[in-house]
Protein backbone atom coordinates (compact mmCIF):
# COMPACT_ATOMS: atom_id res chain seq x y z
CA UNK A 1 0.00 0.00 0.00
CA UNK A 2 1.22 3.54 -0.47
CA UNK A 3 0.91 6.20 1.88
CA UNK A 4 -0.09 9.76 0.77
CA UNK A 5 -0.47 13.27 2.01
CA UNK A 6 -4.50 14.57 1.90
CA UNK A 7 -6.69 16.92 3.71
CA UNK A 8 -9.42 15.45 5.59
CA UNK A 9 -12.20 16.17 7.99
CA UNK A 10 -12.10 14.77 11.69
CA UNK A 11 -15.73 15.15 12.44
CA UNK A 12 -18.79 17.15 10.85
CA UNK A 13 -17.63 20.55 12.13
CA UNK A 14 -13.69 20.35 12.49
CA UNK A 15 -11.95 22.27 9.81
CA UNK A 16 -9.87 19.88 7.29
CA UNK A 17 -5.79 19.44 8.46
CA UNK A 18 -3.04 17.55 6.80
CA UNK A 19 -3.07 13.38 7.34
CA UNK A 20 -1.65 10.66 5.50
CA UNK A 21 -3.96 8.09 3.98
CA UNK A 22 -3.41 4.86 2.70
CA UNK A 23 -4.40 4.10 -1.04
CA UNK A 24 -4.70 0.50 -1.96
CA UNK A 25 -1.98 -1.75 -4.16
CA UNK A 26 -2.70 -1.97 -8.05
CA UNK A 27 -5.35 -4.26 -9.18
CA UNK A 28 -4.77 -5.71 -12.63
CA UNK A 29 -7.17 -3.10 -13.58
CA UNK A 30 -6.28 -0.09 -11.45
CA UNK A 31 -4.54 3.35 -12.18
CA UNK A 32 -2.23 5.09 -9.87
CA UNK A 33 -2.57 8.75 -10.11
CA UNK A 34 -0.86 11.62 -8.93
CA UNK A 35 -2.94 14.33 -8.63
CA UNK A 36 -1.96 17.88 -9.94
CA UNK A 37 -4.76 19.87 -9.17
CA UNK A 38 -8.21 19.42 -7.01
CA UNK A 39 -11.58 21.13 -7.51
CA UNK A 40 -13.75 22.35 -4.46
CA UNK A 41 -17.31 21.42 -5.08
CA UNK A 42 -20.12 22.19 -2.77
CA UNK A 43 -20.93 18.75 -2.31
CA UNK A 44 -17.36 18.41 -0.54
CA UNK A 45 -18.62 20.38 2.56
CA UNK A 46 -22.24 19.10 2.24
CA UNK A 47 -21.01 16.12 2.52
CA UNK A 48 -18.33 16.80 5.13
CA UNK A 49 -20.99 18.15 7.39
CA UNK A 50 -23.26 15.57 6.91
CA UNK A 51 -25.94 17.04 5.69
CA UNK A 52 -26.62 15.13 2.78
CA UNK A 53 -26.72 11.91 5.58
CA UNK A 54 -24.45 10.21 8.00
CA UNK A 55 -20.64 9.74 7.15
CA UNK A 56 -17.94 7.68 8.41
CA UNK A 57 -15.04 10.65 9.49
CA UNK A 58 -12.30 11.47 9.05
CA UNK A 59 -12.96 11.88 5.25
CA UNK A 60 -11.11 13.04 2.09
CA UNK A 61 -13.22 14.22 -0.31
CA UNK A 62 -12.85 16.21 -3.50
CA UNK A 63 -14.41 14.76 -6.97
CA UNK A 64 -12.64 16.94 -9.57
CA UNK A 65 -9.50 15.29 -9.99
CA UNK A 66 -6.49 15.93 -12.66
CA UNK A 67 -3.16 14.90 -12.96
CA UNK A 68 -0.65 11.71 -14.14
CA UNK A 69 -0.93 8.46 -14.73
CA UNK A 70 2.06 7.63 -12.67
CA UNK A 71 1.82 3.42 -12.74
CA UNK A 72 -0.55 0.92 -14.22
CA UNK A 73 -1.97 -1.96 -13.54
CA UNK A 74 -0.58 -5.17 -15.30
CA UNK A 75 -4.15 -5.69 -17.50
CA UNK A 76 -4.46 -1.68 -17.91
CA UNK A 77 -4.72 -0.60 -21.93
CA UNK A 78 -6.74 2.40 -21.91
CA UNK A 79 -4.05 4.75 -19.96
CA UNK A 80 -0.20 4.31 -19.77
CA UNK A 81 2.68 6.17 -17.40
CA UNK A 82 2.28 10.22 -18.32
CA UNK A 83 -0.97 10.48 -19.93
CA UNK A 84 -3.05 13.51 -18.67
CA UNK A 85 -6.39 11.91 -16.62
CA UNK A 86 -9.19 12.95 -14.74
CA UNK A 87 -11.74 11.31 -12.15
CA UNK A 88 -14.88 12.73 -12.07
CA UNK A 89 -17.77 11.75 -8.84
CA UNK A 90 -17.85 7.80 -9.40
CA UNK A 91 -14.80 5.19 -9.56
CA UNK A 92 -16.87 1.94 -10.12
CA UNK A 93 -19.98 0.84 -10.49
CA UNK A 94 -22.02 -3.14 -10.83
CA UNK A 95 -21.39 -2.76 -14.89
CA UNK A 96 -24.62 -5.25 -15.27
CA UNK A 97 -27.56 -2.92 -14.99
CA UNK A 98 -29.17 -1.60 -17.53
CA UNK A 99 -28.19 2.39 -17.23
CA UNK A 100 -24.66 0.79 -17.03
CA UNK A 101 -24.71 -1.28 -19.93
CA UNK A 102 -25.90 2.34 -21.25
CA UNK A 103 -23.17 4.01 -19.74
CA UNK A 104 -24.99 5.92 -17.34
CA UNK A 105 -23.27 4.78 -14.29
CA UNK A 106 -24.18 7.69 -12.48
CA UNK A 107 -27.98 6.07 -12.61
CA UNK A 108 -26.46 2.70 -11.95
CA UNK A 109 -29.49 0.57 -10.25
CA UNK A 110 -26.79 -0.63 -7.69
CA UNK A 111 -25.53 2.30 -6.63
CA UNK A 112 -22.43 3.44 -8.33
CA UNK A 113 -19.63 3.58 -5.59
CA UNK A 114 -18.33 7.41 -5.11
CA UNK A 115 -14.79 9.00 -5.04
CA UNK A 116 -15.35 9.91 -1.73
CA UNK A 117 -17.53 8.40 1.22
CA UNK A 118 -18.75 5.15 -0.70
CA UNK A 119 -18.01 1.39 0.32
CA UNK A 120 -15.53 0.18 -2.03
CA UNK A 121 -15.36 -2.97 -2.95
CA UNK A 122 -12.57 -4.34 -0.61
CA UNK A 123 -15.17 -3.03 2.46
CA UNK A 124 -13.14 -0.16 2.59
CA UNK A 125 -14.27 3.69 2.54
CA UNK A 126 -13.61 5.75 -0.54
CA UNK A 127 -11.51 8.58 -0.21
CA UNK A 128 -11.33 11.77 -2.53
CA UNK A 129 -9.21 14.08 -4.26
CA UNK A 130 -7.94 16.50 -1.56
CA UNK A 131 -4.24 13.94 -1.60
CA UNK A 132 -1.21 13.78 -3.87
CA UNK A 133 -2.03 10.06 -4.88
CA UNK A 134 -5.58 8.06 -6.09
CA UNK A 135 -6.27 4.54 -7.10
CA UNK A 136 -9.22 4.14 -9.61
CA UNK A 137 -9.87 1.27 -11.65
CA UNK A 138 -9.14 1.96 -15.45
CA UNK A 139 -12.53 2.45 -16.93
CA UNK A 140 -13.51 5.23 -14.73
CA UNK A 141 -10.43 7.51 -15.56
CA UNK A 142 -11.11 10.06 -18.06
CA UNK A 143 -8.53 11.43 -20.86
CA UNK A 144 -7.90 15.25 -20.17
CA UNK A 145 -6.96 16.23 -24.09
CA UNK A 146 -3.61 18.14 -24.40
CA UNK A 147 -5.64 20.89 -25.56
CA UNK A 148 -6.99 21.67 -22.17
CA UNK A 149 -5.03 23.63 -19.12
CA UNK A 150 -4.79 20.45 -16.43
CA UNK A 151 -5.46 23.19 -13.62
CA UNK A 152 -9.03 24.38 -15.28
CA UNK A 153 -9.95 20.81 -16.34
CA UNK A 154 -10.23 19.84 -12.96
CA UNK A 155 -13.49 21.22 -12.14
CA UNK A 156 -15.13 19.97 -15.16
CA UNK A 157 -15.20 16.21 -13.87
CA UNK A 158 -17.97 17.69 -11.68
CA UNK A 159 -19.25 21.16 -12.70
CA UNK A 160 -18.96 21.10 -16.11
CA UNK A 161 -20.51 17.25 -16.82
CA UNK A 162 -23.57 18.23 -14.34
CA UNK A 163 -24.26 20.57 -16.53
CA UNK A 164 -23.27 19.50 -20.20
CA UNK A 165 -25.41 16.34 -19.72
CA UNK A 166 -28.46 17.89 -19.54
CA UNK A 167 -27.59 20.72 -22.24
CA UNK A 168 -27.39 17.58 -24.55
CA UNK A 169 -29.98 15.48 -23.22
CA UNK A 170 -32.59 18.18 -23.92
CA UNK A 171 -30.77 19.35 -27.30
CA UNK A 172 -29.02 22.71 -26.50
CA UNK A 173 -28.12 24.14 -29.84
CA UNK A 174 -29.44 26.78 -32.42
CA UNK A 175 -32.50 27.34 -32.36
CA UNK A 176 -32.69 27.15 -29.00
CA UNK A 177 -33.52 29.26 -26.14
CA UNK A 178 -31.74 27.97 -23.11
CA UNK A 179 -31.94 29.88 -19.67
CA UNK A 180 -29.39 29.50 -16.47
CA UNK A 181 -30.59 30.49 -12.99
CA UNK A 182 -27.92 31.00 -10.97
CA UNK A 183 -24.16 32.18 -11.91
CA UNK A 184 -22.01 30.36 -9.60
CA UNK A 185 -19.67 27.29 -10.42
CA UNK A 186 -22.25 25.13 -11.83
CA UNK A 187 -23.85 28.15 -13.31
CA UNK A 188 -21.42 29.99 -15.05
CA UNK A 189 -20.33 26.46 -16.60
CA UNK A 190 -23.80 26.16 -18.02
CA UNK A 191 -23.21 29.33 -19.56
CA UNK A 192 -20.51 28.97 -21.18
CA UNK A 193 -21.46 25.61 -22.36
CA UNK A 194 -24.85 26.19 -23.64
CA UNK A 195 -23.30 29.40 -25.67
CA UNK A 196 -20.64 27.17 -27.06
CA UNK A 197 -23.27 24.28 -28.57
CA UNK A 198 -24.76 27.78 -29.86
CA UNK A 199 -28.18 28.14 -28.14
CA UNK A 200 -29.50 31.58 -27.28
CA UNK A 201 -28.50 31.21 -23.56
CA UNK A 202 -30.15 33.76 -21.21
CA UNK A 203 -28.53 34.17 -17.26
CA UNK A 204 -31.26 35.11 -14.36
CA UNK A 205 -29.51 35.70 -11.22
CA UNK A 206 -31.01 37.23 -8.10
CA UNK A 207 -28.91 40.88 -8.55
CA UNK A 208 -27.62 42.91 -11.49
CA UNK A 209 -24.10 42.27 -9.71
CA UNK A 210 -23.14 39.10 -12.19
CA UNK A 211 -24.29 41.15 -15.28
CA UNK A 212 -21.24 41.91 -16.91
CA UNK A 213 -19.22 38.50 -15.92
CA UNK A 214 -22.28 36.57 -17.37
CA UNK A 215 -22.16 38.44 -20.59
CA UNK A 216 -18.38 37.55 -20.90
CA UNK A 217 -19.24 34.11 -20.01
CA UNK A 218 -21.08 34.06 -23.27
CA UNK A 219 -24.42 34.82 -22.54
CA UNK A 220 -26.69 36.69 -24.95
CA UNK A 221 -28.72 38.59 -22.16
CA UNK A 222 -29.19 38.56 -18.65
CA UNK A 223 -31.82 40.01 -16.15
CA UNK A 224 -33.00 39.84 -12.52
CA UNK A 225 -34.97 37.62 -10.56
CA UNK A 226 -35.22 39.97 -8.06
CA UNK A 227 -37.35 42.23 -10.31
CA UNK A 228 -40.79 40.61 -10.33
CA UNK A 229 -40.88 42.27 -14.10
CA UNK A 230 -38.35 39.83 -15.01
CA UNK A 231 -40.89 37.13 -14.79
CA UNK A 232 -43.71 39.28 -16.98
CA UNK A 233 -41.01 40.27 -19.58
CA UNK A 234 -39.71 36.25 -20.08
CA UNK A 235 -42.89 34.78 -19.98
CA UNK A 236 -43.15 31.54 -21.99
CA UNK A 237 -40.25 32.09 -24.20
CA UNK A 238 -37.51 29.41 -23.23
CA UNK A 239 -37.26 25.67 -24.26
CA UNK A 240 -34.83 25.10 -21.67
CA UNK A 241 -33.73 26.07 -18.33
CA UNK A 242 -31.17 24.76 -15.83
CA UNK A 243 -31.56 25.80 -12.47
CA UNK A 244 -28.28 25.78 -10.39
CA UNK A 245 -29.55 26.87 -7.37
CA UNK A 246 -29.69 24.91 -4.65
CA UNK A 247 -31.82 26.70 -2.64
CA UNK A 248 -35.63 27.10 -2.73
CA UNK A 249 -36.40 29.14 -5.81
CA UNK A 250 -40.32 30.06 -6.85
CA UNK A 251 -41.08 26.71 -9.13
CA UNK A 252 -44.44 28.34 -10.63
CA UNK A 253 -42.89 31.77 -11.56
CA UNK A 254 -39.45 30.05 -13.17
CA UNK A 255 -41.69 26.96 -14.77
CA UNK A 256 -43.79 30.03 -15.89
CA UNK A 257 -40.91 31.04 -18.42
CA UNK A 258 -41.27 28.11 -20.58
CA UNK A 259 -42.39 27.98 -23.81
CA UNK A 260 -44.43 24.87 -25.50
CA UNK A 261 -42.90 21.58 -24.43
CA UNK A 262 -40.19 22.84 -23.07
CA UNK A 263 -38.24 21.90 -19.85
CA UNK A 264 -36.98 22.95 -16.83
CA UNK A 265 -34.07 20.93 -15.46
CA UNK A 266 -32.65 20.65 -11.83
CA UNK A 267 -29.00 20.15 -10.73
CA UNK A 268 -28.66 22.44 -7.94
CA UNK A 269 -29.87 20.25 -4.90
CA UNK A 270 -31.87 21.95 -2.33
CA UNK A 271 -32.21 20.21 0.92
CA UNK A 272 -36.18 20.86 1.22
CA UNK A 273 -38.83 19.51 -0.71
CA UNK A 274 -40.17 21.91 -3.21
CA UNK A 275 -44.05 23.06 -3.84
CA UNK A 276 -45.33 22.47 -6.74
CA UNK A 277 -48.66 23.51 -8.47
CA UNK A 278 -49.20 20.79 -11.32
CA UNK A 279 -51.12 23.47 -13.21
CA UNK A 280 -48.10 25.09 -14.07
CA UNK A 281 -47.42 22.23 -15.99
CA UNK A 282 -50.54 22.19 -18.07
CA UNK A 283 -49.80 25.48 -19.80
CA UNK A 284 -47.03 25.08 -22.43
CA UNK A 285 -46.99 20.93 -21.72
CA UNK A 286 -44.37 22.34 -19.67
CA UNK A 287 -41.59 19.19 -17.71
CA UNK A 288 -40.13 19.90 -14.43
CA UNK A 289 -36.72 17.42 -14.18
CA UNK A 290 -33.52 16.36 -12.51
CA UNK A 291 -30.67 15.67 -13.66
CA UNK A 292 -27.12 13.79 -12.03
CA UNK A 293 -23.52 14.10 -13.39
CA UNK A 294 -23.05 12.32 -16.24
CA UNK A 295 -21.86 8.47 -17.38
CA UNK A 296 -18.31 8.01 -18.03
CA UNK A 297 -18.61 8.01 -22.04
CA UNK A 298 -20.56 11.19 -21.88
CA UNK A 299 -18.34 12.90 -19.52
CA UNK A 300 -15.05 12.02 -22.29
CA UNK A 301 -17.62 13.18 -24.66
CA UNK A 302 -17.87 16.93 -22.54
CA UNK A 303 -14.06 17.19 -22.54
CA UNK A 304 -13.31 16.28 -25.66
CA UNK A 305 -15.88 18.86 -26.50
CA UNK A 306 -14.20 21.73 -23.99
CA UNK A 307 -11.04 21.26 -25.57
CA UNK A 308 -12.90 21.77 -29.36
CA UNK A 309 -14.35 24.43 -28.23
CA UNK A 310 -11.80 26.50 -25.70
CA UNK A 311 -14.25 26.19 -23.04
CA UNK A 312 -12.70 26.04 -19.09
CA UNK A 313 -13.92 27.33 -16.05
CA UNK A 314 -12.86 30.39 -14.43
CA UNK A 315 -11.07 29.61 -11.70
CA UNK A 316 -8.86 30.70 -8.51
CA UNK A 317 -5.87 28.50 -7.63
CA UNK A 318 -5.07 27.69 -3.87
CA UNK A 319 -2.33 26.17 -1.60
CA UNK A 320 -4.11 23.04 0.53
CA UNK A 321 -3.18 25.70 3.80
CA UNK A 322 -5.94 28.21 2.18
CA UNK A 323 -8.87 25.13 2.00
CA UNK A 324 -10.82 25.82 4.79
CA UNK A 325 -11.19 29.69 4.27
CA UNK A 326 -11.85 28.74 0.74
CA UNK A 327 -14.85 26.52 1.93
CA UNK A 328 -15.94 29.70 3.66
CA UNK A 329 -16.22 31.61 0.31
CA UNK A 330 -17.84 28.83 -1.63
CA UNK A 331 -20.08 29.06 1.15
CA UNK A 332 -20.77 32.99 0.99
CA UNK A 333 -20.64 32.53 -2.83
CA UNK A 334 -17.85 34.56 -2.79
CA UNK A 335 -16.13 33.01 -5.39
CA UNK A 336 -15.87 33.40 -9.11
CA UNK A 337 -16.23 30.53 -10.14
CA UNK A 338 -14.58 27.04 -8.65
CA UNK A 339 -11.63 26.57 -6.50
CA UNK A 340 -9.14 24.49 -7.59
CA UNK A 341 -6.17 23.26 -5.09
CA UNK A 342 -2.39 22.71 -6.20
CA UNK A 343 -1.93 19.21 -4.74
CA UNK A 344 2.00 20.03 -4.46
CA UNK A 345 0.85 21.81 -1.24
CA UNK A 346 -0.78 19.01 -0.03
CA UNK A 347 2.80 18.66 2.03
ZN1 LIG B 1 -19.30 18.03 -7.29
ZN1 LIG C 1 -25.16 -0.62 -12.59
Amino acid sequence: MLTVNAYAASSSDAPLEPVTITRRDLGPKDVLIEIKYSGICHSDIHTVRGEWGPIKHPLVVGHEIAGIVAEVGADVSRHAVGDRVGVGCMVNSCRECENCLASEEQYCLNGNTGTYGSVDADGTITQGGYSTHVVVDEDFVLRIPEALDLATAAPLLCAGITTYSPLRHWEAGPGKKVAVVGVGGLGHMAVKLAHAMGAEVTALSRSLSKKDDALRLGADHYFATGDPETFEKLKSSFDLIVNTVSAPIDLGAHLGLLRRNGTMVNVGAPAEPLPLRVFTLFSNRRSFAGSGIGGIRETQEMLDFCAEHGVSPDTELIDASYINEAWKRVLSSDVRYRFVIDAATFA
